[in-house]
């Protein structure tokens, strides 16, 4: 038996969803949408099959089967399964799992589409949502409704202020299937399996791409549970494309030393600007006095890429877009370029202002998703931007 110690994430991330592959280094793309049956019983065969890699492109693709077999070997799943988008991956995992008269609790500060989604198609569809506050102790818990409760969904760290919820605590859940979106972590910032919960999901458009070009979703866990996810994801249609895919996994390639980049730029970022007089709660789970930064180290891998910083009023936001050079104003995270959002504008305006208010989004809440460029470009360029000290 070898005593090397297992490389670490990073290192597996490089070559990780390659078993198919064969001797090349960069996986094939597979853009067929079907393939060919030699007889009736080989076509029945593939048609009855769980994941059958040549059938057909919505239910299973080799190019996508690697992205997920990489996902999975990072999540430390039995499985994983990918989908057209995160909404897609969110959208699927709800409706796979529940019914009419089911009962959800789910997190109130959540991207405002799993919100509006729970909200419309799922109220529309019978199943009912209970929101709790991230940061009450055991309060998933004390929401589920014994028998009715069919899932209980977290986002951590959620989007934009960076809250968390204590994946042990929701591990411990009984009865309900738990999911956690951790999206803003990437699959090297955290394990939300390893804490006992069912589900671990990500909107892979973001820092597992991590270039701002493949839009795709992903859940990772047991594979009795993504088998069911599969069997109704197949009818719901929000099937990967395996350029998407593509472009994910060589995205995954780089994501130890990416995610490394950026980590440390956030943290010296949300350190400088947090004695900027002009700059007023800076929240980043990495800032010792942040409220939860005991559970962020108990919890996290990396502190994370995205930080949100409060500037008093909508003016005061205006002013640093119009200011800022290198960073950019666009929506999404995890990329290359460093990004600055409104998310009362944009990743949260579906919410009206008093939605916003109680999750703690403010009319002069900035969310940046720092990117790959020098840290010192960065700070100097918001320090041009930001009304002087
Ligand atoms: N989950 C979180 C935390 C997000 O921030 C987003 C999008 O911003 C999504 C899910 C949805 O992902 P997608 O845009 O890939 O559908």
């Amino acid at each position: 038996m070898s005593s090397d110690p297992a490389p670490s994430p990073a290192t597996s991330a490089i070559t990780a969803g390659r078993a198919a592959s064969g001797r090349a280094l960069a996986p094939a793309l597979w853009a067929s949408s079907t393939w060919e049956s030699e007889s009736l019983d080989d076509a029945h065969r593939r048609a009855t099959s769980v994941r059958h890699g040549d059938f057909y492109s919505r239910y299973c693709n080799p190019t996508v089967r690697s992205f997920e077999e990489a996902i999975a070997a990072l999540e430390g799943a039995e499985e994983s399964l990918a989908f057209a988008s995160g909404m897609g991956a969110i959208a699927t995992t709800v409706l796979a799992l529940c019914s009419a008269g089911s009962h959800v609790v789910a997190q109130r500060q959540l991207y405002a589409g799993t919100l509006a989604f729970l909200h419309g198609p799922c109220a529309r569809l019978g199943i009912e949502t209970t929101l709790v506050d991230v940061a009450t102790p055991g309060a998933f818990a004390e929401a589920v409704r014994p028998g009715r409760t069919m899932l209980v969904i977290a986002e951590s760290p959620s989007n934009p202020l960076l809250e968390l919820a204590d994946l042990d605590e929701l591990g411990s859940i009984r009865g309900p299937f738990t999911v956690v979106d951790a999206t803003f972590a990437t699959p090297l910032g955290q394990r939300p399996l390893d804490h006992g919960v069912d589900l671990s999901l990500h909107s892979a458009t973001k820092g597992i791409a991590g270039h701002n070009d493949a839009t795709l979703g992903v859940v990772s866990g047991d594979a009795d549970l993504l088998a069911d996810l599969w069997a109704y994801g197949v009818l719901h249609g929000a099937t990967p494309s395996p350029f998407d895919a593509l472009n994910a996994l060589r995205g995954v390639r780089t994501l130890g030393v990416r995610t490394r980049q950026q980590n440390d730029s956030a943290r010296s970022i949300a350190v400088a600007l947090g004695d900027h007089p002009s700059v007023g709660t800076v929240h980043y789970p990495g800032l010792s006095d942040h409220p939860q930064h005991e559970l962020a180290s108990r919890q996290l891998l990396q502190y994370g890429t995205v930080l949100a910083l409060d500037l008093g009023d909508r003016d005061a936001v205006v002013d640093l877009l119009d200011r800022v050079e290198l960073c950019r104003v666009a929506t999404s995270l995890g990329g290359p370029e460093t990004l600055l959002c409104h998310p009362a504008s944009s990743t949260h305006a579906s919410l009206d202002e008093s939605d916003r208010a109680a999750m703690g989004i403010t009319p002069g809440l900035v969310r940046m998703s720092v990117g790959l460029e020098e840290t010192t470009d960065l700070l100097a360029d918001l320090e041009r931007a930001l009304p002087p000290r």
